[in-house]
């Protein structure tokens, strides 16, 4: 492994190979899919877990936010198969 593959990670949105710092959950293209809300409560509830709290919520919440991208995807997508 390249050192720069031991410093990134791959994006967790669905079927993206883009590789992001590991501080980062998803590429920038679609962390820009995430809505504000989720965005936020991803901040949070990672500041939970990393001051000794519980990872349960972070992990809701970043499904959460890969479920929204997907969706985003799906309807960006769409219109593009109809113009
Ligand atoms: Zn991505």
């Amino acid at each position: 492994m390249k050192w720069f593959e031991r410093r990134t990670k791959p994006c967790f949105a669905e079927g993206c190979d883009s590789r992001i710092s590991r501080r980062m959950l998803m590429c920038r293209k679609h962390w820009d899919l995430v809505p504000n809300s989720i965005q936020f409560a991803v901040y949070n509830t990672l500041e939970i877990w990393e001051s000794g709290g519980s990872p349960r919520l972070y992990l809701d919440v970043i499904k959460r936010a890969r479920i929204a991208v997907a969706q985003k995807e799906a309807r960006l997508n769409e219109r593009e198969s109809h113009t």
